[in-house]
């Protein structure tokens, strides 16, 4: 395909080795290859393929891309410092393909590459099942400047426009769920990448750790390469890589979108099915008469069938069990032990460290016990000795069964990674002459904000701050500039008639058959459970 031999080539012979900012001047330095190639040359020979007007003319044979605030100076047959622009034959190029969506309902409305595999036949428009994302289209910058594509098209009988561009995202950064009960560090603790600060462990959900990454603080408030690190993890973790995390007084943690976590080297397997006090709720029933107690050890929540609302409900008698910790509410106890990577997110090895001395007014020799973390990957069973003290006994099996049956409750444990950006700045400017009409636009539910045609979610309140699961976008489909700001893609589609009302650039409109001309497309391997 001519923009794999394009995106190559400049990977491998123009790679940047060395650039220097300063005020107006960036020295793009690439290896000692000749740039001259007639295969690069018949690549970008195609009319109107990857060009841009992002560029001006500079002295000599360089040209100056002017697609973001570095403003490179760019050999002939080199790519800018982002590797996303490059100079051929004295006109500039986006590298990568720009990626068109086709939508189709055997995949149940899914949106999926426009082209699996193979050459480009020409068919490129069957409208309206063709969605253009963002990818590959370009940067407009500074943004007064219409949005690099504004394509109209006809879906059901309604005339609609859809405006994409390749954001550069200064404020933006990536909130992570981690599915693990291990302890991945304190909240607020500073999450690092290759020893720079990048973000932080923040509130815990519900079986899971959240990580906030990013940010303007740690992109341009920190040194160079703090801001250079972060941009790269970043990047990575929006392209569904694989980032190792450090995180001070915690553990570390490799983080990839749609895979499980690893944990200090060991990769999770389960999510918890519930807290200890939600996991005695839902199998209560089960153990009923076939244990006299159990307690299941967790971190936040510890849970004790005996006392536990649903033990009482079931009339369990009182087996004289005694807790460390605080007491919540009858059979939920908070703090039985430190967080760790132990049982049930605690840092205990031997369950028994969380029990007191058993009541002898109500203990008796021969009370059995089952012991079980949240994930049931940890389990033990036990009866009481003549002095009431627990006795580790082999299991019986319909215990087991009820261990098995909380592991196969256990949801696989995954990585999501949600990129954040704001689009409420001055990238509007390039869908309209008065932005905040499409701010209103979009808060009106008028206009549809999409990042590489996948859903996303945006904040109430001002601005269009949006998120995004970056596992229902094609692959690659972020990108970045070294101010650092991340590049990634938006489209906005609304109907003509709303367009032209929010002061759209009308005479940039262009329809979607007119694509064909400028636009090629990149075969992408669909991998299930994903877009692209
Ligand atoms: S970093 Fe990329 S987008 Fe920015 S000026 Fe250089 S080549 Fe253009």
């Amino acid at each position: 395909m001519r923009y794999y031999a394009a995106s190559e080539r400049f990977g491998l012979w123009a790679r940047l080795t060395a650039f220097k900012s300063a005020r107006n001047i960036v020295r793009i330095r690439t290896n000692d290859r000749t740039r001259e190639d007639a295969g690069l040359v018949g690549a970008f020979s195609t009319a109107g393929l990857f060009m841009t007007d992002a560029m001006t003319a500079a002295g000599g044979d360089k040209i100056r891309c002017d697609a973001c605030p570095v403003m490179c100076y760019i050999k002939p047959g080199a790519a800018g410092a982002c590797d996303r622009y490059a100079n051929h034959n004295g006109e500039l190029v986006r590298v990568d393909p720009h990626i068109v969506l086709e939508q189709t309902v055997s995949h149940g409305g899914r949106l999926v590459p426009f082209q699996a595999g193979g050459d480009w036949d020409g068919k490129i428009v069957h409208e309206p099942s063709v969605f253009v994302t963002a990818i590959g289209a370009g940067t407009t910058y500074p943004d007064y400047k219409p949005a690099p594509f504004i394509v109209s098209s006809e879906v059901d009988g309604v005339d609609m426009v859809t405006v994409v561009t390749e954001g550069i995202f200064s404020y933006c950064g990536v909130k992570v769920k981690i599915d693990t009960d291990r302890y991945l560090g304190p909240e607020t603790a500073t999450v690092r990448a290759q020893g720079e600060a990048i973000g932080h462990v923040t509130t815990s959900e519900y079986g899971s750790q959240m990580l906030s990454l990013g940010g303007v603080h740690h992109l341009t408030g920190g040194s160079k390469k703090e801001g250079r690190v972060t941009c790269d993890a970043l990047m990575d973790l929006s392209n569904c890589k694989p980032v190792e995390l450090t995180i001070d007084g915690g553990a570390t943690v490799v983080v990839q979108a749609g895979y499980p976590p690893i944990v200090n080297g060991i990769a999770e397997e389960r999510m918890r099915v519930g807290c200890g006090s939600a996991t005695i709720g839902m199998f209560a029933k089960q153990w009923h008469g076939k244990v006299d107690e159990v307690v299941v050890v967790d971190d936040h929540i510890t849970g004790v069938l005996s006392e536990h609302q649903a033990g009482k409900l079931l009339d369990i008698p009182d087996t004289g069990i005694k807790m460390k910790g605080r007491r919540s509410t009858p059979g939920r106890y908070f703090q039985v032990a430190d967080p760790g990577t132990g049982w049930g997110g605690t840092n205990i090895s031997d369950p028994l460290s969380v029990l007191g001395p058993f009541n002898p007014k109500e203990a008796r020799p021969g009370l059995t016990m089952l012991m079980v973390s949240t994930t049931g990957e940890h389990a033990a069973y036990y009866e009481l000795d003549e002095a009431l003290r627990p006795v580790e006994k082999q299991m019986p099996s319909d215990l087991k069964f009820s261990v098995e049956r909380i592991q196969e409750n256990c949801e696989p444990a995954l990585c999501t990674v949600l990129f954040m950006g704001g689009a409420g700045g001055s990238l509007r400017a390039g869908v309209t002459d008065n932005p905040v009409r499409l701010t209103r636009s979009v808060k009106d539910a008028l206009t549809r904000v999409t990042s590489g045609g996948a859903p996303v979610y945006v904040w109430p309140g001002g601005g269009i701050t949006f998120m995004v699961d970056v596992t229902q976008m094609p692959a690659g489909a972020f990108g970045y500039v070294p101010t650092p700001a991340l590049v990634a893609p938006i489209e906005f589609t609304l109907r003509l008639s709303d367009y032209a009302a929010l002061g759209g650039h009308m005479d940039h409109v262009r329809p979607l058959a007119s694509l064909r001309d400028n636009t090629e497309t990149r075969p992408m391997p669909y991998i299930p459970g994903r877009r692209a």
